[in-house]
């Protein structure tokens, strides 16, 4: 990735700042993702010093700075007790701990990348996402915005009354990317359930939430498997990613339902 200009903003607003109306400017969070596209940029605008590293406890939710890094998410005592350890587990197989401390919350949920297993984590935990410009929306609605604006996120708002959570994910070699991936959460009561990598990005699962809800892990399994769309890729068929939905929903339904 080549850059002819290197910018370190000191807030979230001097970077958005930076890259409203310029195209050619590129928010770098971790970079690791940038890094593996072959293109340039005029401007690389580096969050490194916008503040957005804390992680803290407040009003009842857990919020995480873009700039939080995977290995934050695995360490971190504060964030392994407010998501029932599943924002640790959810990415603590992903590649080796060199890049887990490099890549970014920010990174990841900015990106919008089907495959990645934090997203899936997020949406179950119903996370919202704090944009310099666009404010305070949940997790589904942003990834589910089809022209979105050239923003800056500056963090991830999460829910606090996690009782228990699961995570399950298929990958054919460790480290790859997961096949699919699977998360699910008692929130204060209710139980959620998201699917990602199908190879689309992660939706919830209604119908297997309705199941759950009726303490029905089989059943849910069952209704995740046909109310999602499922794809092929070079990993797998969609019809081989609907019978491992089944079967991961179900078994994190049994994890969290026991
Ligand atoms: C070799 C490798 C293997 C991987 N394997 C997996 C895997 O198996 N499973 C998995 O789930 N993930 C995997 N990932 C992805 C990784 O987990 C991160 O999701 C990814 O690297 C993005 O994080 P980053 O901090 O590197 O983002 P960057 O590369 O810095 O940025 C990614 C995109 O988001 C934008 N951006 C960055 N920060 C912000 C912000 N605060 N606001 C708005 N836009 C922003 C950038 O401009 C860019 O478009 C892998 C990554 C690498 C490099």
């Amino acid at each position: 990735m080549a850059v002819k200009a290197y910018l370190r903003p000191k807030s979230p607003s001097e970077a958005l700042a930076l890259i409203e109306g310029d195209e050619r400017a590129a928010l770098i969070g971790g970079g690791a993702y940038l890094r593996l596209a072959s293109r340039g940029y005029e401007t690389a605008v580096d969050l490194c010093d916008a503040g957005l590293d804390r992680v803290r406890v407040e009003d009842g939710a857990l919020r995480l700075g873009a700039m939080v890094t995977y290995r934050r998410l695995e360490t971190d005592l504060v964030v392994r007790d407010c998501s029932g350890g599943l924002l640790g587990r959810c990415v603590e197989n992903i590649v080796g701990v060199q890049v887990r401390n490099i890549v970014t919350v920010g990174g990841t949920v900015a990106g919008r990348y089907a495959f990645a297993n934090l997203t899936t984590a997020l949406l179950a935990l119903g996370a919202d996402v704090v944009l310099a410009r666009g404010g305070r929306k949940p997790l589904e609605q942003f990834l589910a915005d089809k022209a979105p604006a050239r923003d800056v996120l500056v963090e991830v708002v999460v829910p606090t009354a996690v009782r228990r959570s699961a995570w399950r994910d298929l990958t054919r070699v460790r480290s790859d990317f997961a096949v699919l991936n699977v998360a699910a959460v008692d929130v204060g009561g209710e139980v959620r359930v998201a699917v990602g990598a199908r190879p689309g990005v992660a939706r919830l699962a209604r119908g297997a939430m309705q199941a759950a809800a009726a303490g029905d892990a089989r059943g849910a399994g069952e209704a995740a498997a046909a109310e999602l769309d499922f794809g092929d890729d070079l990993r797998a068929s969609a019809d081989y990613r609907r019978r491992v939905c089944g079967a991961l929903v179900t078994r994190a339904l049994e994890e969290v339902l026991a």
